[in-house]
């Protein structure tokens, strides 16, 4: 588990982080954006606004050239990532998913990190562990609850229950947007990525078990048990 922590939690919050993304947010994103905010205010009653500045689009070759100057091989983001160090999200634009994709960086994780109590709690360990002052052991041991998103789930693997929410909110604005079909093709195209790579989740999975949770909590209850003050 401590392991884990180090190697792949840590990492992003270890920047070097060269922005290199040139497209400016256009028209149709920005208003999709007022959308999604409009969205989570109806939805969970939370202002939430991302400004422009911190969303960075690459078309493919600028996107390779980011990933290779910011991120060991082994990685590599697919296609988007948000960086919780400095607070900005970087989307490459041509992928038929990159609107999902925005969803899922800006509602999913930026939205935990910076409007969650849990959330902020989480970089502030992360902060401790990356300066030395706590070992992956001791935070484990220590902010079991914090370091799982705020739920009691068994530590399956880190980021499990973070990825789960991020990927339950990329689906709740793609269904709000009748943009499914990018949803489910993602869904499917990183699932199988993820078996490939052999990984010990998939986005289905962590998914799914938003979803069961949502049944048994509503939206708002799966919000609160994040954190997040409604
Ligand atoms: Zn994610």
């Amino acid at each position: 588990m401590g392991k884990d922590l180090s190697s792949s939690l840590l990492k992003s919050i270890i920047g070097k982080k060269e922005v290199i993304g040139k497209m400016k947010i256009n028209s149709e994103i920005h208003e999709l954006l007022k959308r999604a905010d409009t969205f989570i205010l109806s939805e969970f009653h939370i202002k939430f606004h991302t400004e422009k500045k911190r969303i960075h689009l690459y078309n493919d070759s600028e996107w390779a050239d980011y990933k290779n100057s910011n991120y060991d091989s082994n990685r590599h983001p697919p296609a988007s990532i948000y960086d919780n160090e400095t607070d900005q999200i970087h989307v490459c634009f041509e992928r038929k998913y990159y609107k999902s994709n925005i969803f899922h960086e800006i509602y999913g994780h930026r939205f935990f990190f910076t409007r969650s109590d849990y959330g902020k709690l989480y970089l502030k360990i992360m902060t401790k562990i990356k300066s030395g002052l706590l070992s992956d052991s001791e935070a484990v041991k220590k902010y079991p609850k914090i370091l799982n998103y705020g739920f009691q789930f068994k530590y399956i693997k880190n980021s499990c229950n973070g990825e789960g929410f991020a990927v339950w909110m990329e689906g709740l604005l793609c269904n709000e947007f009748k943009l499914d079909f990018l949803f489910t093709d993602k869904l499917i195209e990183y699932t199988k990525i993820r078996i490939n790579n052999k990984y010990p989740y998939t986005y289905f999975d962590v998914y799914n078990k938003f979803i069961e949770e949502e049944k048994i909590l509503t939206r708002l209850g799966i919000m609160k048990k994040l954190g997040f003050k409604l």
